[in-house]
C-alpha cells in the first residue's frame, strides 16, 4: 500500500448531502466530540475502523470521477481532522487532478495542528454545535473554541465555509440562541451560507448496540415550521440559510 495509512469508518460513492453536487464521501473513524445527537457514534472510537492507504483511496476515487465532475470529495467522519497527514495526502492526490474537495469538520481539534490540511481543502464544511461555549460543552463535552478558531482562519485566508448547525429542541432550537448565531455569523465574509440540520433519532438503535445511555429519546424532532422560522431568523441578518 503507498501513500499514508489511516482508519475509515466507510465510504459512500454517490453522496447528495455533504456538500456542492454529487461527492464521494470518506467517513474517517474517529471523533474527539461526543455529541448526544450523533448518528454515528460508530466512528467514535479509533481502533473500531478498518485500516487503509490514502493510495487505495484514492484510486477507488478515481473510478468515479466522471460521476463527481460537478461535485468533488469529501472527507467526512468521525472528525476527518484527528488524521491530518493521511487527510492531507488524499487532498494533495485530488488537487493533482484537479477534483473538488471540502472537509466536514465538527471542529474538534486545535488549529495549530490542522492548518495545514485546512489550506489543501477547497471549502470547509464547519458544525458549530453551539455558539455559546457553556452549551456548547454541554451537547459535545468539548468547548466551542476549536470550531471558532476554525472560522476565523478561514475568514483570515478566505477559505469558504458552510456552517451546518443542528437545530436541537431545549438547546439550540429558540429564538434567542438561533439570533445569537446569526450575529456572531454576520461579519464573516468567508461563510457562504448555513445549512440547518434538524435533530433526528435515526442513529439511536446504534448507542443502544454500543451500550451507551441515549439521552435524546424523548425529544421531540423538529419540524418543517422550526426549520422555517430559522432561516427567517437568519434573512433577518442578511444571511443565506437553508
Ligand atoms: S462531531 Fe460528528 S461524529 Fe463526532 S460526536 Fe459530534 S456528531 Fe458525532
Amino acid at each position: 500500500m503507498g501513500g499514508v495509512i489511516g482508519r475509515i469508518h466507510s465510504v459512500e460513492t454517490f453522496g447528495a448531502v455533504d456538500g456542492p453536487g454529487i461527492r464521494y464521501v470518506v467517513f474517517f473513524q474517529g471523533c474527539p466530540l461526543r455529541c448526544i445527537f450523533c448518528h454515528n457514534p460508530d466512528t467514535w472510537h479509533f481502533s473500531r475502523g478498518r485500516e487503509i492507504s490514502s493510495e487505495e483511496i484514492f484510486n477507488d476515487i478515481k473510478k468515479y470521477k466522471n460521476f463527481i465532475k460537478r461535485g468533488g470529495v469529501t472527507l467526512s467522519g468521525g472528525e476527518p481532522l484527528m488524521q491530518p497527514r493521511f487527510a492531507e495526502d488524499i487532498l494533495k492526490r485530488c488537487r493533482r487532478e484537479g477534483i473538488h474537495t471540502a472537509i466536514d469538520t465538527g471542529g474538534g481539534i486545535p488549529l495549530r495542528h490542522v492548518r495545514q490540511v485546512i489550506d489543501l481543502a477547497d471549502m470547509l464544511l464547519l458544525d458549530i454545535k453551539a455558539v455559546d461555549e457553556k452549551m456548547c460543552i454541554e451537547i459535545t463535552g468539548k468547548s466551542n473554541k476549536n470550531a471558532l478558531d476554525i472560522l476565523d482562519y478561514c475568514e483570515s485566508t478566505g477559505k469558504p465555509v458552510i456552517i451546518r448547525h443542528v437545530l436541537l429542541p431545549r438547546y439550540t432550537l429558540n429564538s434567542e440562541e438561533l439570533h445569537k448565531l446569526a450575529q456572531y455569523l454576520k461579519n464573516y465574509k468567508c461563510v457562504e451560507r448555513t445549512e440547518f440540520l434538524p435533530f433526528h433519532k435515526m442513529g439511536e438503535y446504534k448507542w443502544k448496540a454500543l451500550g451507551e445511555e441515549y439521552r435524546l429519546k424523548d425529544t421531540k424532532e423538529p419540524d418543517r415550521e422550526d426549520v422555517r422560522q430559522a432561516v427567517e431568523i437568519f434573512a433577518s441578518y442578511g444571511l443565506n440559510a437553508i
